[in-house]
């Protein structure tokens, strides 16, 4: 997934198109080296702008600004409410861009624009969320054994390393930013090589909001160098990641050197349980969604689909009839619901699974190709597809595809459907469809996820935490929760008793 879009470093871009700055230390600047990456549509192949391909050097200049600004400059003195007005203000320049955002999201990620356009919203909101909790940090007063009064005084925990992935990168920039800025930490956020340039964007209105310099810097560059560079810095107190398991595990092992505070948002294999019981039509759409809202390439998909016995056949034929409105195209085409694949790596990857499922025996009962027709030649497109009559042991029912590609695997009795649901590394997401609450809650309180649906899929917001159970991840991000890994916790006693201690 990471050379696809790649122009050879030092070799300016072949479009000419100008270079999109990175934010260092309040400055707009290039790499050092002078290397760029050029990036291209996944839908259409069109140049859609060329960024600094920053390296390890680019990123310790972060750092570095990041560092100063934290220790020196005017940041840590600013007052909790000024924090929660520029976030308030960041948010409204968001929402007043959001259609800006958008457009760009689905060029440079293939999203349709109905899902980016969400994107924007959320992410202003997010900015709103943490502007209103900044004036809510708070610590405690504790009655202790002692003439002393003894409290608690919550501080920000210094330098923050953010690396985010290309599936959501407006979002999950403003999910890690956000909450930082409340905080009062400073931040060094690497976008996805593929997909920084709403990030950049989003660099440019924090600048113009008035954040001071260094504060906020945004490098754009490889995992392989500058995220690794990020995750092994001593001058970063903690580092908050969101992508695949692999990679976050790399990322723990690199971060400990200087014991850095470690968060970890990462991938899942989601159950998405639907009893006999349920709202057959509304189970059957959130079926679909769950697997095929931006193109399966979400951490949270519901790409396993439980299905009681009873109404499994029923259930597939069912999502077979309405496969064809989920519509593929350019994001920007109207009515269309699923674009194409980030990148070609990522297509042939999502490819190789769908082999590995026809190979291990599991029915394939739509899509597995390219969809044909001009329109799609030059897009890394790939078909809804639709797996029946998986079985738990299959590697299409256990590894995360992140692609459009459902396995359907039916069960009998409701501790098999916890059994079937559990039995993964992950933890990340799931869901019960039933018109039972009882039964719907019961199930929930059995899953080993983070985040849980009943008779919905896919919503979640900004006042709730999002994170993972088991191998999906550590921490949790938004919310009053996601705020914390961004606190330190300090203790202060002051002695009340004015007689000296008598010890010696
Ligand atoms: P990756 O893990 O490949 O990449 C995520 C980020 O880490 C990118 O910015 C990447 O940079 C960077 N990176 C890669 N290698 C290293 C390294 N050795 N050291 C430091 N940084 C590195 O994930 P994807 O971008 O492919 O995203 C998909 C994954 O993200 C899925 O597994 C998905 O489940 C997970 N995800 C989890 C979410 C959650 O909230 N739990 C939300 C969204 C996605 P570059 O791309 O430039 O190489």
């Amino acid at each position: 997934m990471k050379t696809s879009v790649k122009t050879p470093a030092k070799h300016s871009a072949k479009s000419g198109a100008k270079v999109q700055e990175m934010l260092i230390g309040g400055r707009f600047v290039r790499a050092e080296s002078g290397a760029t990456r050029e990036l291209f549509d996944p839908a259409s192949g069109e140049s859609v702008g060329v960024v600094p391909e920053a390296a390890r050097e680019d990123v310790q200049r972060a750092i570095l600004a990041a560092r100063e600004a934290f220790d020196r400059g005017p940041w840590r003195k600013t007052s909790a409410l000024e924090r929660g007005k520029l976030l308030l203000k960041i948010g409204d320049l968001v929402r007043a861009d959001a259609k800006a955002f958008a457009e760009l999201e689905v060029r440079n990620m293939g999203k349709p624009l109905a899902e980016a356009e969400y994107d924007a919203a959320d992410a202003a909101n997010c900015f709103e969320f943490y502007g209103g909790l900044a004036t809510k940090i708070h610590g405690e007063t504790m009655s202790v054994p002692a003439n002393s009064l003894s409290f608690v005084l919550r501080e920000p925990v210094g330098v923050c390393g953010q690396i985010i992935p290309w599936n959501y990168p407006l979002l999950m920039a403003a999910w890690k930013i956000a909450p930082a800025l409340a905080a009062g930490c400073t931040v060094v956020l690497k976008p996805s090589e593929l997909t920084p340039l709403t990030a950049l964007r989003l660099a440019r209105l924090i600048h113009a909001a008035g954040v001071p310099a260094g504060v906020v810097n945004v490098v754009t560059g490889p995992g392989a160098g500058a995220g690794e560079e990020l995750a092994a810095n001593p001058l970063v107190d903690k580092i908050a990641f969101t992508g695949g398991t692999v990679t976050g595990r790399a990322i723990a092992t690199a971060a400990p050197g200087n014991l850095k505070k470690i968060s970890l948002e990462l991938g899942g294999k989601n159950p998405n349980i639907v009893f006999a019981d349920a709202d057959f039509e509304a189970a059957v759409d959130g079926a679909l969604f769950a697997a095929f809202a931006n193109q399966g390439e979400v951490c949270s998909a519901g790409s396993r689909l439980l299905v009681e016995r009873k109404i499994h056949k029923k259930l597939v034929a069912a999502m077979l009839a309405k496969i064809p409105r989920v519509k593929l195209g350019h994001g920007l085409t109207p009515g269309v619901k699923m674009g194409p694949l980030v990148s070609a790596a990522h297509r042939a990857k999502v490819e190789g699974y769908i082999q590995v499922g026809v190979q291990e025996g599991a029915t394939l009962a739509c899509g597995g190709g390219r969809p044909k027709g001009a329109a799609f030649a030059q897009g890394h497109f790939v078909e809804p597809t639709i797996f029946d009559d998986v079985t738990p042991d299959m590697r299409i029912a256990r590894e995360e595809i992140f692609g459009p590609v459902l396995s359907v695997i039916p069960f009998d009795t409701e501790d098999e459907a916890v059994r079937l649901a559990n039995d993964t590394v992950y933890g990340l997401a799931a869901a019960v469809w039933t018109s039972n609450i009882t039964k719907g809650l019961r199930v929930i309180r059995e899953l080993r996820a983070g985040i849980t649906w009943i008779n919905t899929y896919h919503p979640t917001y900004n006042e709730m935490p999002w994170g993972g159970y088991k191998q999906s991840g550590s921490g949790r991000e938004l919310g009053l929760y996601g705020i914390q890994a961004y606190l330190e916790t300090k203790q202060v006693n002051v002695n009340l008793d004015e007689t000296p201690l008598g010890w010696y």
